[in-house]
């Protein structure tokens, strides 16, 4: 199968998902992963009409996007990979969404640079619901304390929250947890979901799914 025929049965499937879980129609939107792979094999996807478009490291999508960007002005960008500091002036200059702030540093670094640059990427926080020690993200329990940081003390706005589930185990316990995390927070947009789970996340109520490999193939 092609990347078009591979996007539009996942965009499919989302809409399925969608309607089986009594969600509205496009409430849940497709953040398509490119990473790993060349402008080549991700323009078939833009001419299929994809706009929003995931990357996990700063440097890659550096060096791929801002040709793409130039050609289709209204694709939207997602950092979806761990963000280091001195990363934070790439990150707020390219990306349209930085999905993964997770600590105090980070956070502090990004406000700076947003007033720098005036531009205002949306931010999420990432949560590592597994508390997995090799994995980023920041504690359950810590995570209605560092938004109401990140709102008060540093005035940023957060969009949502962001999980990556342990990938050995069933997912759902931890979108669950998620949606309640966000729910204490306030909070309307849930990034969960990838290419072996995303109509669940759905269910469990995720605002976007994630999803490489189910589009792009296998990495
Ligand atoms: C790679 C990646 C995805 C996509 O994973 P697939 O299983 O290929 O769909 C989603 N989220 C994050 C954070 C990733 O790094």
């Amino acid at each position: 199968m092609e990347v078009e025929e591979r996007l539009q049965d996942v965009v499919s499937r989302i809409q399925a998902a969608e309607r089986s879980a009594k969600r509205t129609k496009g409430a849940v939107e497709l953040v398509a992963v490119s990473k790993t792979f060349d402008a080549e094999a991700i323009r078939p996807a833009i001419s299929a009409g994809q706009r929003v478009f995931g990357e996990n490291r700063v440097q890659e999508a550096q060096a791929k996007w801002p040709e793409m960007k130039g050609e289709t002005p209204d694709l939207v960008l997602h950092l979806i990979g761990p963000l280091q500091s001195n990363k934070a002036a790439e990150a707020v200059a390219l990306f349209d969404v930085i999905e993964t702030v997770d600590r105090e540093k980070i956070a502090r670094a990004l406000a700076a640079e947003m007033q720098k640059q005036g531009r205002k990427p949306k931010l999420y926080v990432q949560v590592n619901t597994g508390l997995e020690p090799q994995k980023a993200g920041i504690a359950p329990e810590e995570t209605v304390a560092f938004v109401d940081l990140c709102r008060r003390e540093l005035g940023l706005t957060v969009e949502g929250l962001m999980c990556i589930p342990p990938v050995e185990e069933n997912p759902g316990p931890h979108f669950a947890l998620l949606a309640k995390l966000a729910a204490a927070c306030k909070l309307e947009k849930l990034s969960m979901g990838m290419s072996g789970d995303f109509e669940t996340a759905i269910q469990f109520g995720a605002t976007s799914v994630r999803v490489g490999s189910a589009i792009f193939g296998t990495r």
